[in-house]
């Protein structure tokens, strides 16, 4: 990355006594979609915050285009902020939102004009202009804050939870929209997210937080199949933990033994007891008359989960004591088990991750 556009070097933040930022690290380039991902009070909020100018940091610093920030108020920064809120004017009709922060620009009004139309042609609502803007739903109003946001060009678009008064299929279908909007527009996309799968969906790089601290950035794939830590695993999507000892091999327990040279061991090589996480689509079920698989093991089904475009089984295996997950794509012809049938499980070694115990 060359000059990164926003440059966060040991960023912390205190509210009194208590640590919400701890010396957050990070460079987030030009054009760059990047989320902060993290569970409640994590402080991705706060960092964002910041970023923006509207929280003070007790240490560190934040750098936008190689300039320092300390001190600069947020409508002197390159950045801009959606909230989750909208924080739209109802009593306003679209035109009148979008064009609000143009108020003082000393744009002509045919430029304001034109800036407008083209920010809602940018947002999907080139025909609402007009309208009021209480006579919209949930994702025209978040359209309309994006446009809003947008039409003053800002170097930085920060995003804090912008989807999530939206319902599933409108939040789906914007995370889409919104990336495609990005790439269009080429701002640098900052988002604050508690949802895994938006990060996943929507971010080049993503930052897991969790108390204040970074603890992984990567992008999507990484994140989700080189997981650091088992904490990060288990809050990027699903992880089956099985208990191993790693001596010259790896003993799995309910699975058997495997070389240990193959296996990925993010925090360095593994010794005595520790942990194998396996993701529920890395294992598989074989079916009747399938062929037999040298890494195969069987168990019982003990709880179906039926998504339509998958299902979710829990099986029991010799030696363990809690059923692995794993998830099968259904297909046309192919049935799915009940709780109480055999089941033989396929699985490999490549797609485990070993971390040491307590990890
Ligand atoms: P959420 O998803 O719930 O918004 P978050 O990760 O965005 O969570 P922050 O809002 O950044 O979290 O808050 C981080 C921590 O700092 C929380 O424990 C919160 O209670 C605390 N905090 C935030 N703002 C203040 C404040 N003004 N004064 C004191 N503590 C605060």
């Amino acid at each position: 990355m060359s000059e990164p556009l926003i440059a966060l070097r040991g960023v912390n933040k205190y509210y009194g006594e208590y640590h919400a930022l701890r010396d957050i690290t990070a460079e987030i380039g030009a054009g760059e979609f990047f989320s902060l991902l993290g569970p409640s009070g994590c402080g991705k909020t706060t960092l964002l915050r910041a970023i923006a100018g509207f929280e003070e940091i007790s240490g560190g610093s934040i750098t936008l285009s190689g300039k320092d920030m300390a001190g600069v108020p947020p409508n002197l920064r390159p950045t801009n902020m959606v909230f989750q809120s909208y924080a739209i004017f109802p009593h306003l009709s679209v035109e009148q939102n979008v064009g609000f922060g143009l108020r003082k620009s000393g744009m002509g009004t045919g430029d304001k004009t034109r800036a407008i139309g083209e920010a809602l042609e940018m947002v999907g609502l080139g025909a609402f202009g007009g309208r009021a803007a209480h006579a919209l739903s949930g994702g025209q109003r978040q359209r309309v804050a994006l446009a809003r946001a947008l039409i003053l060009k800002p170097k930085v678009l920060l995003l804090d939870e912008p989807l999530s008064a939206l319902d599933r299929k409108m939040r789906e279908d914007m995370q889409v929209e919104l990336m495609k909007l990005q790439r269009e527009v080429g701002i640098t996309f900052v988002l604050v997210t508690h949802d895994q799968e938006e990060a996943l969906v929507m971010s080049d790089r993503i930052a897991v937080m969790f108390e204040g601290e970074i603890a992984q950035l990567d992008d999507p794939e990484d994140l989700y199949r080189r997981p650091a830590t088992k904490r990060v695993a288990d809050f990027i999507g699903v992880m089956n933990f099985l208990p191993a000892v790693a001596g010259d091999g790896l003993d799995v327990a309910g699975l058997g033994r495997v070389e240990i040279d193959g296996v990925f061991c993010p925090q360095g090589a593994v010794s005595g007891a520790c942990s194998v996480g396996l993701r529920p689509e890395t294992l598989s079920l074989l079916y009747e008359g399938e062929v037999a698989r040298a890494r195969e093991v069987s168990g019982v089904i003990d709880e179906v989960v039926y998504y339509g475009d998958m299902t979710y089984y829990d099986v029991r295996l010799a030696g363990l004591d809690a059923p692995v997950r794993l998830s099968m794509r259904n297909v046309v012809g192919r049935d799915v088990l009940e709780v109480g049938a055999p089941a033989r499980v396929a699985w490999d070694p490549a797609a485990m991750v070993v971390f040491p115990e307590g990890a």
